[in-house]
C-alpha cells in the first residue's frame, strides 16, 4: 500500500489534530504501511507512539502493542480513546480484567472496532490469548520499550525474549514495529536479533541535546556547600538532584532545606500519598527542588526543569542521558551537574558484588564507561553521542560549547607529547 503525503497529512491532523509530523514519523509511518519491519530509535519525547498508532488506525485489522508496564498502556489507552471519541479503537488485555471485561474485549477485536491491542508480554504468552488472537486479523505487533529485551539495556524483562516465538505462533508475516529510546550499539543488535527483525528498516533519531550544559566537577568533602552555592545561584529555577541512597536523599533535602532553598525529598521507600504530594508540589512549582533517588523521573513531564544535578555518579552513560533528559525539555537552558569521585564507583561496584557474575560484568562495563565519561578531557556531548554511536563535530555540530571541557580546555599535556616525538 502507497499513500499520498497529502492523505497521511489529513489523518495525523484528523485522528491527532497535529498539522506537521515530528522528526522521522513520516518516514516512519510509510514503512509500516507499506508492511515492512520496522525499528524506530529515538530519544524520549520523540513521537514514538504515533509511529505505530496512526498506521494502526489507519490499516485493516488489530495491532498488537507490547508494552511493559500497565500504567504506560493505561495512558496510552485513554489519550487513544480521547482523540478518536470512539470507545472499542484501543483496548488494554491484561490479567486485572474481569471476565466480562475480556469478553467485551474479544468482541470488539472480533468485530475490527479494536485497532489497538496492548498487552504487557505476560498477557501475550498466555495459551487462551495466543490461540485467540491466531484467529484474528492483526496488522502488526509493535514492540514499545524494545530495549527491555537486552541485559545491556536499563530494564531487563525476560518475558521480553520469547515475544519472537509467540508472534510466529500468531500469523504468517506480521509485521514487527520495535521501538526504544536505548541508542546503544550493543541494545539495537540484542533487539535486531532477538525480534527477528534483520531486514527491517532503522529509522533513528539523533539523540543530542544542544540546549544541554554538561559539566562534571569533583567531588570534595563540600559537595553539599557546593550544591547550596550552585542552586542559590539558580533560585527560583526548577531542579532535580539525584542521590544514589534514599538516606542521602533526606539529609540532602533537609540541608538544603535549612539553608533556606524549598526543597523536598521523594524515593521508594515513602508510602504512595507522599510521594504524590511531593511530586505535585515539584510540579505545580510549590518548591524549587526535588531530592530523588531514581525513582524520581519515570513520566515526569515538567518542561521547565533547569538543572538536573547528580550528587553521586549514575551507574551507566544511558542512565545519565535519561536523567539529564528530564532538563531543558522546552527547549530552554538545561545545565547537567554530575559530581565525581572514585571512591564513589568503588561503592556502586561492592553494591554489586551481590549479584549473579553475569550481571556483575555487564554492570562493571557500563560502569567504566561513565568513568571514562566523568574523566574525559574531550567535549562532552561528543562522548556522550559517540557511546550512542553518533559522530558529533564538536567545532561546528549543535551545542559544540556546551559543556566544561568545550568552554575550558584543559591545558595539552606538552611534557607527554614531547617523549612522543
Ligand atoms: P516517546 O514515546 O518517543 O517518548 P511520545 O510518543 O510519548 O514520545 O510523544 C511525546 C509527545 O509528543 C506527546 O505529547 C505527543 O502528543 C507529542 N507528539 C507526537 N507527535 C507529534 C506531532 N506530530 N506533532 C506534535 N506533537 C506530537
Ligand atoms: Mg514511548
Amino acid at each position: 500500500m502507497s499513500l499520498m503525503n497529502t492523505d497521511l497529512h489529513s489523518s495525523l491532523k484528523k485522528y491527532f489534530g497535529f498539522s506537521k509530523f515530528k522528526g522521522l514519523q513520516e518516514g516512519v509511518i510509510q514503512n509500516i504501511l507499506s508492511d515492512n519491519d520496522t525499528f524506530v530509535i529515538m530519544p524520549t519525547g520523540g513521537g514514538k507512539s504515533l509511529c505505530y498508532q496512526l498506521p494502526a488506525i489507519m490499516k485493516e485489522g488489530t495491532a498488537i502493542v507490547v508494552s511493559p508496564l500497565i500504567a504506560l498502556m493505561k495512558n496510552q489507552v485513554d489519550a487513544i480513546r480521547g482523540i478518536s471519541e470512539q470507545h472499542g479503537i484501543a483496548h488494554v488485555l491484561n490479567s486485572s480484567l474481569t471476565k466480562t471485561e475480556v469478553k467485551q474485549v474479544k468482541e470488539d477485536i472480533t468485530n475490527g472496532v479494536t485497532k489497538l491491542l496492548y498487552v504487557a508480554p505476560e498477557s501475550l504468552t498466555k495459551e487462551e490469548n495466543v490461540e485467540f488472537l491466531k484467529k484474528v486479523k492483526l496488522s502488526f505487533v509493535a514492540v514499545d520499550e524494545a530495549h527491555c529485551i537486552s541485559e545491556w539495556g536499563h530494564d531487563f524483562r525476560p518475558e521480553y525474549r520469547n515475544l519472537r516465538g509467540i508472534i510466529n505462533r500468531l500469523g504468517d508475516n506480521i509485521p514487527i514495529i520495535g521501538l526504544t529510546a536505548t541508542a546503544t550499539p550493543k541494545v539495537q543488535e540484542d533487539i535486531i536479533k532477538n525480534l527477528g527483525m534483520t531486514d527491517a528498516k532503522v529509522f533513528k533519531a539523533s539523540f543530542n541535546r544542544p540546549n544541554l550544559f554538561y559539566e562534571v566537577r569533583p567531588k570534595t568533602k563540600d559537595v553539599d556547600a557546593d550544591i547550596i552555592r550552585f542552586v542559590k545561584q539558580n533560585q527560583g529555577k526548577s531542579g532535580i538532584i539525584y542521590c544514589l541512597s534514599r538516606k542521602r536523599v533526606e539529609e540532602l533535602a533537609q540541608v538544603l532545606q535549612v539553608n533556606g532553598v524549598s526543597a523536598v525529598p521523594y524515593h521508594a521507600g515513602f508510602d504512595a500519598k507522599t510521594r504524590s504530594k511531593y511530586q505535585d508540589m515539584f510540579l505545580m512549582e510549590e518548591v524549587d527542588v526535588v531530592v530523588a533517588t531514581i525513582a524520581f523521573g519515570m513520566g515526569i513531564d515538567k518542561p521547565d526543569v533547569r538543572f538536573v544535578i547528580h550528587h553521586d555518579i549514575p551507574k551507566s552513560i544511558e542512565s545519565y542521558y535519561q536523567e539529564t533528559g528530564r532538563a531543558g525539555r522546552d527547549g530552554g537552558e538545561g545545565h547537567c551537574l554530575a559530581y565525581y569521585a572514585y571512591k564513589d564507583v568503588e561503592k556502586l561496584e561492592k553494591f554489586m558484588s551481590g549479584k549473579p557474575v553475569a550481571e556483575q560484568e555487564i554492570g562493571n562495563a557500563l560502569l567504566q564507561e561513565i568513568v571514562a565519561y566523568a574523566e574525559t578531557s574531550i567535549s562532552r556531548r561528543k562522548f556522550i553521542l559517540h557511546y550512542f554511536g553518533e559522530d558529533f563535530d564538536e567545532e561546528n555540530g549543535e551545542g559544540a560549547d556546551m559543556d566544561d571541557n568545550s568552554r575550558n580546555p584543559k591545558p595539552k599535556e606538552e611534557a607527554k607529547d614531547d617523549v612522543v616525538k
